[in-house]
């Protein structure tokens, strides 16, 4: 795979998931250069050339535009793939990328095998593989799917430009209207995972959660069964939290919850499975059954 990854720039900063596309061209041993609508001052670190348009003249956001730009850069970059996040930047790109190439497009990837790619279905309740059957590919990439790169590296750039009108004019960004519970300001998070078991059983998670002076959050399977409302989901579909504490109960530990959470200063996680993912990023585990252990701390903790 030869591959021109898109990064992402907003409102004057290079966003992390630019590094979630270079993990992703790591994992998959793929030789690649990258494109960036930024400025020389946010630049990835990475060993590799950088085409680079400056948004100041090309502006953040403008697909007529910067569709040509990548068209460029994948041409000088003699690219097979163009690899986009799955964000509303790349999903009103790539189809557009896409059609200009008269290449397949292959949304949300989660995962590469050795036929291809594989995608959510059915509402993430199955998978599907799929294969592109043309020469080139534009690909975008589940937020939180791939582990992000570290950055390292200087990059070797190499300036794009386009004195071209656009159909297109960019109004600004605005704020999404808050609702719910802000986790993001929490400095100790609780968290219920499938493993609590039943919905009566989140109340001995929220209780530990008061007991410690923090907040409860939940995985998806606990939001979707309804036992916890969705602001207080965590992962990628859900908020992004980065507390003092950050506490899982029966959590397995998949990619996209750690996407949410694995920033967090301390984790500590609860689970009968002492092989279970969240281990990877856990600084303690406790290898118990969670409806007795929670009950026990809080019960300390309120002594
Ligand atoms: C597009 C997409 C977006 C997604 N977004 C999110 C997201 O934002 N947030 C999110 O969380 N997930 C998200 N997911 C779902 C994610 O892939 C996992 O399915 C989910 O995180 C698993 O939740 P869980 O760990 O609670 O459940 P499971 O994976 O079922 O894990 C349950 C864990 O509990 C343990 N356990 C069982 N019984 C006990 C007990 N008595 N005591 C202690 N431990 C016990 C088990 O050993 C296991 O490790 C998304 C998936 C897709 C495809």
């Amino acid at each position: 795979m030869k591959a021109l990854l898109v990064g992402e720039y907003r409102e004057g900063k290079l966003l992390e998931s630019t590094y979630e596309l270079i993990g992703f061209a790591q994992q998959a041993n793929a030789e690649f250069e990258l494109f960036l609508a930024g400025d020389k001052d946010q630049l990835p670190q990475v060993d590799s050339k950088v085409y680079l348009a400056d948004a100041a003249s090309v502006g953040e956001y403008n697909p007529t535009v910067h569709k040509q730009l990548i068209l460029e850069a994948a041409e000088k970059a003699a690219a097979d793939t163009i690899v986009f996040v799955h964000s509303s930047y790349g999903w009103d790109l790539a189809p557009r990328v896409a059609l200009a190439l008269e290449a397949a497009q292959v949304s949300e990837v989660v995962e590469t095998t050795a036929e291809g790619y594989l995608l959510p279905a059915c509402n993430a309740k199955l998978r599907r593989s799929v294969k592109a059957t043309t020469g080139k590919t534009v690909i975008t990439l589940q937020a939180g799917a791939f582990m992000a790169a570290e950055p390292a590296g200087t990059p070797q750039v190499e300036e794009l430009s386009l004195d071209s009108a656009s159909d297109i004019e960019f109004g600004g960004y605005e704020q999404a209207e808050a609702g719910g519970v802000d986790l993001g300001k929490a400095e100790i998070i609780v968290s219920a995972g499938r493993g609590v078991g039943k919905p009566e059983n989140v109340e001995m998670i929220q209780a530990l959660a008061k007991a410690l002076g923090g907040e409860y959050g939940a995985s998806r399977p606990v939001v979707d069964a309804g036992w916890a409302p969705h602001d207080r989901q965590v992962g990628t579909t859900g908020q992004v939290v980065s507390p003092k504490l950050y506490v899982a109960c029966g959590i397995s530990g998949a990619i996209q919850h750690l996407a949410g959470m694995k920033k967090s200063e301390f984790i500590l996680a609860i689970n009968t499975d002492k092989d279970a993912p969240i281990n990877e990023v856990a600084d303690v585990l406790v290898v118990a059954d969670i409806k007795q252990f929670a009950p026990a701390l809080t019960a300390k903790l309120e002594g």
